[in-house]
């Protein structure tokens, strides 16, 4: 399950497992006991296991983006197995064109720099500027992006169309520059708008705790899973499990998957 391929419109997407980890139940506070067990057993699951995907497209001109960066060291052996996982489709550091993030939570952006320097030495960054001014604390992994690629990244925002096909989702809600993206019309990637299918698709408005703006979260997840049921395009999100790229259908008050 490590590495997972779809080709969406000529480009050829992977879905890397660049770690994995179960959430404790503090992660979704809002949730019961009877309830978390009841929908993690429904899903043949013992935890709130999730995974920190990261997707690499190659395209057909042969260039080759990134969608996130992974975890690099830090959350030490939970994270860090992209660039062998790039390795095995023969794509080094060096070969990366696009460097795009969905946010600059540290699981997605922590593998992009390495002691200050960047890890992808001849990528362009793009990147939501909310997320720049969002998390530019001490010791957070997305204060390291613009030093690291200063003069190369480029700001982004909903609709605006990337080099390769790409077109900018925006999600907000989890961090304030969070985003998707679209290939073509029957192809995304959502990011973080779920953390657990299992325990978040039954009912799309509970949130993890790292849902920085609950409200908007829920909002943008529930236009989200409109918009993929309605269009029945195939996604993956940052977090899936088990078959990576899904199609979902509306199921009483919730939804579910199927896959692609
Ligand atoms: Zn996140």
């Amino acid at each position: 399950m490590g590495a997972q391929r779809y080709i969406a419109k000529g480009v050829e997407v992977w879905c890397l497992e660049d770690g994995a980890n179960t959430f404790g139940d503090a992660v979704f506070p809002d949730l019961d006991d009877a309830t978390r067990a009841a929908r993690l057993a429904a899903a043949g699951l013992t935890g709130a296991d999730t995974a920190f995907n990261v997707y690499l497209l190659r395209h057909p001109d042969g260039a080759v983006d990134l969608v996130d960066a992974g975890c690099g060291t830090r959350f030490g052996p939970k994270g860090g197995l992209l660039p062998a996982r790039m390795k095995a489709l023969g794509v080094g550091p060096g070969d990366i064109r696009n460097l795009i993030f969905t946010h600059l939570h540290a699981d997605h952006c922590g593998g992009a720099v390495r002691d200050g320097a960047p890890v992808f030495p001849n990528a362009q960054v793009y990147v939501h500027p909310a997320d720049i001014a969002a998390f530019n604390g001490p010791n957070e992994a997305g204060a390291e992006i613009p030093g690291a690629y200063a003069g190369r990244i480029t700001e982004i925002a909903d609709g605006d169309e990337l080099p390769g096909g790409l077109r900018v989702w925006g999600l907000p809600g989890h961090a304030p520059g969070h985003c998707g993206l679209w290939i073509g019309e029957d192809f995304a990637l959502v990011g973080d708008i779920l953390h657990s299918f299992a325990l978040q698709l039954p009912d799309p408005d509970l949130c993890p705790v790292y849902d920085r703006d609950p409200e908007m979260a829920r909002a943008s997840r529930r236009a989200a899973l409109e918009r993929l049921a309605d269009s029945g395009a195939v996604w993956s999100g940052s977090h899936g499990i088990g078959p990576r790229f899904l199609r979902v259908t509306r199921d009483g008050a919730g939804y579910r998957t199927t896959p692609a």
